[in-house]
């Protein structure tokens, strides 16, 4: 199309914009949860994928300019419930590899800006509808084996929630081609944006809880024209390679995604020594990211633009009953907001503060039904929780746990043990604490603890503003009351405590589209994935202004002879 005129893209005139009028989709919908109950075909095929992954031991290699690079320098990947269990050896990248990534992202740019955003988005939603067909078993069982996930937490998040990422991020990105198109365009002028992308390439640095942001953090800034190398995390390369695979063969082009299994450091300080590097879309802790950050501000006198920087970090999230709660439904949010995926979630309910009449109604009914959790294998269904994702924090949860046995102010109210003999097993665990600023009530722990500050019953403005300033962390929380004044007071008071609020439920669980996510603070930049606020980051758009009829005389009216 030619620039600010309303024409479709054949007339164009060299420069040409895409509007969403010549590509609108209906909305999608989020991707239905399989509920694999016995003797459901997914749970069939997911047993028979568990068991085909199981029985081989593949070789991962670096994918660079869409080659494969056996690097030869390997690392195995095991699972956490069956640490003893090799499911596949990776080749890790080099330095030259970093270097080729780097170089191959940069070459590719050109041309994924000019297939253009309709051609960007099929291939991403013919990602999102392989993955909802043949290669849902495969990515599923492989999240299960690498992650050790359930295999419903393997759905909602390797399925699900990757497809929703995929599809609704290409329902956002054609909206904006007429979104911030200018407002005003006087007689004889055409004003029109061009929506393009940053110029270079993002490095995507991805944590390992979740199967789904490893491939978003790539594939986000991909949908808007960016190229990207991308660095899954040590204890996810398994499940990721697949995603990889399943983006190739939905015809993502040589170059456009680079997967580098490597080490971090290394491949930040290649990828800050390019010129090209524009900006980094990074998902992990907060001591990580604020390191990057750093980096990032030292190296600018070397790079050919500002990058932009989205990180979504820890958080230390919190409950909050109120007196008049509904009990039974505070158990239950506590037991699955603290334990599904053995509390490895960003979002994962970690410090509750109860008043005193509810704990005394509530904590042995919690006790009992925390007894009823079995943990285990993933591929026993019966099984609740799994195991940790490994060695290092196995060591450092049981650690936490460790440190409130020996203090005063502490109690380990049930659960507490922890054995790595086969797999990186912790039980999950409640600390009562008369502490509201004790360690495990401030510090992400990233595990299955959750610390209980049982507070007065007529302290709850009191304990609101407690809960605003005990930790720097600021991504999810919950409030439970029945009473609108009461959970207006907890909105109010904890107005900066978290990005994303649940009132009367757990404050994990967000879904693409529905919950945006993202935490402020020390919780990340708040740049919502999945949403349309964060694919904005990757743009950098150019503002074009067509004159119909240039001025031939230079001279302005004012200065006239009078
Ligand atoms: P992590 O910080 O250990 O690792 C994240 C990624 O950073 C990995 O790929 C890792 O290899 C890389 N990395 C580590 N050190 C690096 C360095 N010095 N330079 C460059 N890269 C480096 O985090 P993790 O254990 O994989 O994930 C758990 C953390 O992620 C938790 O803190 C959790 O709260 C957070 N998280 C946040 C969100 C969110 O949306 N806010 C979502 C998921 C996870």
């Amino acid at each position: 199309m030619e620039v600010g005129k309303n024409q479709t893209p054949s007339d164009s005139n060299n420069v040409r914009w895409e509007s969403s009028a010549d590509t609108m989709t209906e909305q999608p919908l989020n991707e239905p949860v399989l509920g694999y109950s016995p003797g459901s075909p997914e749970r069939n095929s997911i047993i028979q994928e568990i068991d085909r992954q199981m029985s081989e031991t593949i070789e991962i290699p670096c994918i660079i300019n869409g080659e494969e690079v056996y690097t030869g320098h390997t690392i195995p990947q095991v699972i956490p419930h069956n640490h003893g269990h090799i499911l596949a050896n990776v080749h890790l990248a080099g330095r030259e590899e970093m270097e080729s990534a780097c170089s191959a992202a940069v070459d590719a740019q050109r041309s994924w800006i000019e297939i253009g955003l309709e051609e960007r988005c099929k291939i991403f939603e013919k990602c999102a509808d392989l993955l909802a067909g043949d290669w849902r078993m495969r990515v599923n069982a492989s999240t299960m084996l690498n992650q050790s996930k359930t295999v419903f937490q393997a759905e909602i998040d390797s399925a699900c929630e990757l497809i929703d990422f995929w599809r609704f991020n290409c329902h956002y990105a054609r909206g904006f081609h007429d979104d911030f198109q200018p407002l005003v365009s006087p007689e004889g002028v055409v004003n029109s944006t061009d929506i393009r992308p940053l110029e270079g390439f993002v490095l995507s640095i991805t944590p390992f809880n979740f199967t789904s942001i490893a491939a978003n953090l790539p594939s986000a800034p991909a949908i808007v024209g960016c190229t990207s190398v991308w660095k899954p995390s040590r204890n996810s390369y398994y499940s990721n390679y697949y995603l990889m695979k399943l983006m190739m063969e939905a015809g993502l082009p040589p170059g456009v995604i680079n997967f580098l299994p490597g080490s971090g450091a290394e491949i930040t300080e290649v990828a800050l020594s390019n010129p090209n590097f524009a900006g980094l879309h990074f998902t992990g802790s907060t001591a990580t990211f604020q390191g990057l950050w750093q980096e990032i501000g030292l190296a600018l006198p070397k790079l050919n633009s500002y990058p932009r920087i989205v990180g979504e970090t820890g958080g230390k999230d919190f409950v909050v009953a109120h007196p008049d709660c509904d009990r039974r439904g505070l158990v239950v949010a506590l037991l699955r907001g603290a334990f599904e995926y053995q509390g490895q979630k960003c979002s994962a309910a970690s410090r509750a503060y109860i008043p005193r009449s509810v704990w005394e109604g509530i904590s042995d009914e919690l006790s009992d039904e925390i007894g009823k959790i079995a943990m285990g294998d993933a591929r026993d269904f019966t099984n609740f929780m799994t195991a940790v994702i490994d060695k290092r924090a196995f060591d450092k949860i049981s650690g936490y746990i460790q440190r409130a046995t020996e203090r005063d102010s502490c109690e380990v109210f049930c659960g507490g043990g922890c054995d790595d003999t086969v797999g990186y097993f912790i039980e999950p665990t409640i600390i009562l604490t008369e502490d509201p600023n004790s360690e495990s009530m401030i510090e992400e722990i990233f595990g299955p603890v959750l610390t209980v500050y049982v507070y007065e019953d007529d302290e709850f403005d009191a304990i609101l503003r407690v809960c605003d300033e005990a930790s720097p962390y600021a991504l999810t929380g919950s409030i439970f009351s029945t009473n609108e004044e009461n959970i207006q007071r907890a909105f109010e008071a904890l107005r900066f405590t978290a990005g994303n609020f649940y009132i009367n439920d757990k404050p994990t669980g967000a879904v693409v589209a529905q919950q945006p996510f993202g935490g402020a603070r020390a919780s990340g930049t708040n740049d919502k994935a999945g949403g349309p606020l964060n694919l904005l980051r990757w743009i950098s758009p150019r503002s074009v202004k067509r004159t119909l009829r240039p001025p031939h005389d230079w001279t302005y009216p004012f200065m006239q002879q009078e």
